[in-house]
């Protein structure tokens, strides 16, 4: 296959950006080769620059969950850009967004714009600490909160399982009160809570997928929700991912999380950079200007991002896709664990809603622990395979790949192809 131009530009762009990505996951260092560069796309297909078509798993991460350029939403966007592009003021759209999210929530009563996953999860650990006077926070490892300084602890692949600040330039300071759990262990977060009596959040991913995809068990769920409920520990579900994404609302309902606060991306933005945290009122009315809890952006709720994203959840609610994707889902699942099956590979393959992924090991994954186990070899191999063939994936095994609501029947049928000629070229058979 051609990937000469993105060959170009990856030499280009090495000039003046760090790696020639604006964010590492782009980078495709995990797979090795040159990270492809897009022209353009349209539903589930997306086009690199050298004209090659692929049926896109990636959506950019979660927000695209419509497929890309959907009518509405890019209507919706055009009138707004009319209008201006920022005022530094209040606009009609941040209140409609603000109850639609709202609405959509089980007990949040307010919610705030921000620009960024990253942002609404230091916001709301901020506010946790607010509410509480406590400091400590207890995150799982393997789950990733974005990238501020207390949460680069044990975020997903790479990093140790420990306390110990998982960049370069995070002071052992700036994650002392930063305590990790094992997913699906309470004991392990049992084991925090009777030592440490400064805990004022537990942050979880309610649906992991920044490890791929993990679901709790539903044991785990109660366990959590009585354990904070009965220590005044705030439960603070990181949805950025899974919001909108399995329901329209959050994961949380669905497994029965009861969460104090919630933190959304991705999709409520509908691929423009918001993101957003909400709670009941008594926590929210802590946020400054009505609290003492600073938090500003000069972009926060910003006019053309709120139209995306009203649009976005308004087709959503319209098309209602959830037991659509829940099909697909199944049906890639099979198409997965047969090929792996005829060739002889090891694989594991976990899902939930419209995020699925495919494990190279021979263990349940259940926890980042045994999500350590894969082979990623092996996923390197996989992920060329597929791309050769026509599909692009996240470049990462310990990330899951999305559905969008524009995937066929047709886009099935090539996604089969390619995972039989994927999984032979790793197979044993
Ligand atoms: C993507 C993600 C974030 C970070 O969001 P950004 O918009 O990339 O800053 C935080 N938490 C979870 C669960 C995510 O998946």
């Amino acid at each position: 296959m051609e990937l000469e131009n993105s060959i170009a530009l990856f030499t280009k762009g090495q000039k003046h950006l760090v790696g020639a990505v604006n964010s590492p996951v782009r980078a495709f260092k995990s797979v090795g080769g040159v990270p492809l560069f897009i022209d353009k796309a349209k539903g589930s297909k997306i086009y690199d620059v050298d004209g090659n078509k692929y049926i896109d798993l990636v959506l950019s991460y979660g927000p695209m969950i419509l497929g890309h350029r959907n009518k509405k939403v890019e209507k919706a966007v055009k009138k707004a850009l009319k209008k201006g592009t920022t005022f530094g003021a209040s606009t009609k759209g941040e209140i409609k967004l603000a109850k639609m999210v709202c609405d959509a929530f089980p007990d949040m009563d307010k919610v705030r714009f921000v620009n960024s996953g990253t942002e609404a999860v230091l916001s709301a650990i901020r506010l946790a600490r607010a509410f509480t006077g406590k400091n400590k926070i207890i995150k799982f490892a393997g789950c990733y909160h974005g990238h501020s300084d207390a949460l680069l602890v044990a975020a997903g692949s790479g990093l140790a399982t420990l306390s110990i600040p998982g960049s370069k330039g995070v002071p052992k300071e700036a994650v002392k009160n930063t305590l990790i759990a094992e997913f699906n262990n309470i004991e392990s977060v049992k084991k925090h809570l009777n030592k440490h009596k400064d805990v004022a959040a537990i942050i979880i991913e309610p649906i992991a997928g920044n490890m791929g995809v993990i679901q709790p068990s539903s044991e785990f769920i109660t366990d959590l929700n009585d354990l904070t409920k009965s220590s005044g520990v705030l439960l603070i579900a990181d949805e950025v991912m899974t919001g909108f994404r399995s329901k329209f609302g959050g994961a949380q309902e669905l497994i029965g999380l009861k969460a104090d606060i919630t933190c959304l991306g991705k999709v409520v933005g509908g691929g423009f950079p918001v993101g957003a945290y909400g709670a009941r009122n008594e926590i929210m009315e802590m946020v400054s200007p009505l609290g003492d809890m600073y938090q500003a952006g000069t972009l926060s709720g910003n006019p053309i991002a709120m139209a995306c994203g009203i649009a976005t959840l308004k087709e959503l609610k319209k098309q209602n896709p959830y037991q659509q994707f829940e099909k697909t889902a199944t049906k890639l699942e099979h198409i997965l664990l047969d090929a792996a099956k005829k060739y002889g590979v090891d694989v594991q393959v976990n899902r939930f809603g419209s995020m699925i992924n495919p494990f190279f090991t021979k263990e349940k994954v259940i926890d980042f622990k045994t999500a350590q186990t894969c082979d990623t070899d092996k996923f390197k191999k996989f992920f060329w395979k597929m791309i050769e063939n026509g599909v692009f994936l996240p470049p990462s095994q310990f990330e899951a790949w999305f559905l969008c609501t524009k995937l066929n029947g047709k886009d099935l049928k090539k996604i089969e192809i390619a995972v039989g000629k994927a999984m032979e070229r790793i197979g044993s058979k």
